[in-house]
């Protein structure tokens, strides 16, 4: 079997949400840089994500949106109209000048790994996973929604059995909405409780099996590892997907601003390394994280697992200069040590709370009565 793929693109580099937002932060040039300073990338490994055509993205998004997203871009402003229907030149949704060809860039890049996996096989496109993003609308920092373009084209390829695994700190309510009620897609999220967008609680089926874990916040690493044992892997067990999607967004870790989780990297790289041989095929995705030293180090790690790389306890001097490089506008400004001379966070493992305990249970006596 081929080795994995890792998609990207030099648009990463170039543009970002504006200097005072999240995103502002080099994500994927930075995994991409650790990558190779650590010999991991490949030429035969790296691939050039295209863009998608408008005709691929409404698949899922409106005409009438994908239209207004790419005149804002070539105008550099919206309409009253515009940003009332379409959430475009909003704080979260900003107008910038890639506003279009950046995200049609991350779905076109997960609608090719679709293709890369048709005969099976493991694809990475650490710039996918925009979970939010909406049929007519913008939403969190999403303008487009790769990940619902990824689950509808394996449908097109005939799947049945596709789960969604979604492990980023917020809800996937984009993905949920595509698929409410579709029974070929098994839809698992794990996200923080009462955070926006407050969609996902524990008793949203979606409309069929699909399983929300919202996690109490300052779940660590134990918690997430009996949620991973106890829900998820067995029902993915059971179900033996042909096809597994992951959304591994780096914001449920401890030092990322935009959440109140408390996972170190090790819970993400050990969410793919046991995910990874439940299926003949596996897209994984990026999406939230917010702390660029975090982000690159937990990313560039997913890689490693995902390529049976060791991680090394300290990084060579050419990686670390690629941490050291790195600034934020946020506190702090410069990480402590650790963040630039190893990938692998010291483990947040502890009490789990009470009333994760009793979510977990709650799944799992659904689970036994589906049997
Ligand atoms: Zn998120």
């Amino acid at each position: 079997m081929q080795p994995p793929r890792f998609i990207g693109s030099e648009i990463y580099r170039g543009s970002s949400y504006g200097a005072r937002h999240p995103l502002s932060i080099p994500r994927v040039p930075t995994v991409i840089d650790l990558c190779r300073a650590m010999g991991w990338l490949p030429s035969a490994q790296y691939i050039n994500s295209p863009r998608a055509k408008s005709d691929a993205l409404t698949g899922w998004h409106t005409q009438a949106y994908i239209a207004a997203l790419k005149e804002a871009e070539r105008t550099g402003h919206v309409t009253p109209e515009t940003r009332a229907r379409h959430h475009l030149g909003t704080l979260s949704n900003p107008v910038f000048p890639e506003m279009f060809r950046r995200p049609a860039t991350a779905a076109g890049g997960s609608l090719l790994a679709t293709d890369l996996i048709a005969e099976g096989g493991a694809v990475y496109n650490p710039g996918g996973g925009t979970h939010h993003g909406m049929a007519d609308h913008a939403a969190g920092f999403c303008y487009l929604n790769d990940p619902v373009l990824a689950l509808k084209a394996l449908l097109a390829q005939g799947l049945t059995r596709i789960a969604y695994v979604d492990i980023d700190a917020h809800h996937c309510d984009g993905v949920a909405a595509a698929f409410h009620g579709e029974e070929r897609v098994l839809m698992i999220s794990t996200h923080e409780a009462r955070r926006w967008p407050f969609t996902g609680a524990l008793d949203d089926r979606a409309g069929g099996h699909a399983i929300n874990l919202p996690l109490p916040r300052g779940t660590n690493d134990s918690g997430f590892a009996m949620a991973l044992h106890e829900v998820m892997l067995p029902k993915l067990q059971a179900m033996r997907p042909e096809a597994v999607v992951l959304q591994c967004g780096a914001d449920a870790v401890a030092e990322d601003p935009l959440s109140r989780l408390a996972l170190s990297n090790n819970a993400h790289w050990q969410a793919v390394a046991l995910l990874q041989p439940l299926s003949p095929r596996l897209l994984v995705l990026g999406g939230g994280g917010y702390n660029p030293w975090m982000v690159g180090r937990l990313w560039s790690g997913v890689w490693a697992t995902l390529n049976g790389y060791e991680i090394p306890d300290r990084l060579p001097e050419r990686a670390r200069s690629v941490l050291a490089a790195l600034t934020w506008t946020r506190r702090p400004a410069f990480p402590p040590d650790a963040l630039i001379d190893t990938l692998r966070d010291a483990p947040r493992e502890g009490a789990i709370a009470d009333d994760l305990r009793a979510a977990i249970h709650t799944l799992r006596a659904r689970q036994a009565a589906w049997v």
